[in-house]
């Protein structure tokens, strides 16, 4: 694993400027895998300055030129696939294989759409007697989390570029080492000097330094609430665009007529890979009063495959574990009936927590409306179809959730009174080009394929 004691600004790696360093720990056996510079304002100012340097030419590079450097970057990722899996594995302690396929894999799948995109869409169109011109917005300060460290990047950075914006990156403090890899490849790719930048440092310093920037033109974040919300007041203060990937607390709605043991499974699983850390799982899950026991009984017989340190990897910080067993001691507390795991810690090393499936949830619980980022999923009851989507849509947040149903029509006939930004439909997979993003505190703005391009764009109109 090769740690860089440099920031990469202005196509060059570049001591910090200052001396703090943040170590890099390994989740699964509590090692120090490496250091990374702690960035400074300084060193975002330099980052924003380089960015801005780079711009003009950039955003006049023609878009198949661009697309052609997005490619190429894409190539690389792919050719750096095991090294990529392997560092995610490390810093954010996810199970190999999952980092092959997820983590390495999805990346690879979005930088390619925007490789395509860049080359296809139209950055003109015609309305009546006006030519309405797609420019970029100029540049862009990306602010992103370690739960899939280098899809974050990817979805903010890919339509970026594709867009003809250019980019300072502060990537979340757990997982720089992935966020250095990535820049390598930038720089594999032949993208120009300054198109894109990165700074590592910890939120409150170098990523506050970053939102606050008066050359940031777009702030793109994804991570907490509480943080998003502070991002997004200061973006407001000084009439500058954002996009906020936040929380969620999302439904996996079982109707009467699903196959229950498919939907359960299913269930179980979204919520167990990548240890629960997934702003988009299914952690409320929701069945009919009938059914209720037998779901029970088919969950807490799933989630006895997950093993712990196998197919279900450490939390990335002790922070977070601590956070968790706090989540699943409360829902004891609140009268929830634990049917599998529990707060116990299941490892000695390692910052583990035991998957757990909660019965006898009600709405109003915490577990039930706070968003508890583990391996925690809570079994909710519904008497009718009226009451499932009261509970589905009764939290603050509203970015993901599934319905399941016999018949595809009635499931989606649910799925369409749900608020929220994305449902699968009885299993259906991930696709990389659909917009991906929050109803209400969920976050605003959305990422992936031609919206998360939008995304990047202003309009400018020529009237004839
Ligand atoms: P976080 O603090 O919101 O971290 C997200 C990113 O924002 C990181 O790069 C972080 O830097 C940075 N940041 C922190 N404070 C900042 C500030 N004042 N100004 C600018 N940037 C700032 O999230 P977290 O503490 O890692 O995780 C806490 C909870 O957030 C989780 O339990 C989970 O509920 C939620 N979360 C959601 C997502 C998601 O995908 N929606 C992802 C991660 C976490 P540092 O790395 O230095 O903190
Ligand atoms: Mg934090």
């Amino acid at each position: 694993m090769k740690a860089h004691d440099a920031m990469y600004i202005g196509g060059q790696w570049r001591p910090a400027a200052g001396r703090d360093t943040i170590a890099v720990v390994n989740p699964a056996d509590e090692q120090v895998i490496g250091h990374v510079p702690a960035g400074t304002a300084e060193d975002v100012d330099a980052a924003v300055r380089a960015a801005r340097d780079a711009f003009a030419g950039w955003a006049a590079t023609p878009p198949a030129e661009r697309a052609a450097k997005i490619a190429a970057l894409r190539d690389v990722l792919v050719a750096r696939k095991d090294e990529i899996a392997e560092t995610v594995t490390a810093e954010l302690g996810s199970p190999p294989p999952f980092s092959q396929m997820v983590h390495a894999g999805v990346p690879i799948a979005v930088a390619g759409s925007y490789a395509e995109l860049a080359a296809t869409y139209s950055f003109e169109a015609k309305v009546g007697n006006s030519t309405v011109l797609l420019e970029p917005v100029g540049v862009v300060g990306a602010i992103t989390p370690w739960n899939y460290p280098l899809h974050q990047i990817v979805a903010k950075v890919a339509p970026a570029l594709a867009a003809g914006c250019t980019v300072v990156l502060k990537p979340a403090e757990d997982t720089p080492l992935t966020a250095q890899l990535f820049a390598e490849a930038v720089e594999e790719a032949g993208i120009p000097a300054g198109v894109f930048n990165l700074v590592t440092g910890l939120g409150p310093v170098a990523g506050q330094a970053l939102a606050e920037h008066e050359g940031v033109d777009l702030v793109s974040f994804t991570g907490s609430t509480a943080v998003g919300k502070q991002i997004g007041a200061t973006a407001g203060a000084a009439v500058k665009r954002v996009a906020l990937e936040l929380g969620g607390k999302s439904a996996n709605v079982i109707l009467p007529s699903a196959d229950l043991a498919k939907a359960v499974g299913a269930g179980i699983a979204n919520v167990m890979a990548n240890s629960g850390q997934t702003c988009s799982a299914w952690t409320r899950m929701l069945v009919h009063e009938d059914q209720y026991d037998e779901a029970v009984a088919i969950a807490a017989t799933a989630v006895a495959k997950y093993s712990v340190g196998d197919r279900v990897g450490p939390l990335v910080n002790a922070k977070q574990q601590a956070r968790v067993r706090g989540y699943i001691e409360k829902g004891i507390e609140e009268g929830a009936r634990v049917v599998a795991g529990g707060p116990e810690v299941p490892l000695d090393t390692g910052y583990y927590v035991a998957p757990t499936v909660f019965a006898d949830v009600t709405p109003d619980m915490t577990i039930a409306q706070e968003e508890i980022f583990g391996p925690v999923v809570s079994i909710l009851k519904y008497a009718d179809e009226a009451q499932a989507l009261r509970i589905a849509n009764g939290t603050v947040y509203g970015l993901a959730g599934a319905v399941w149903a016999a018949d595809e029509a009635e499931a989606v006939a649910f799925a369409r009174r749900m608020d929220t930004g994305q449902v699968d439909i009885n299993g259906g997979r991930f696709n990389p080009l659909a917009p991906f993003g929050g109803y209400k505190q969920s976050g605003v703005g959305r990422e992936l394929g031609a919206h998360g391009l939008s995304e990047y764009l202003q309009t400018k109109s020529l009237q004839f």
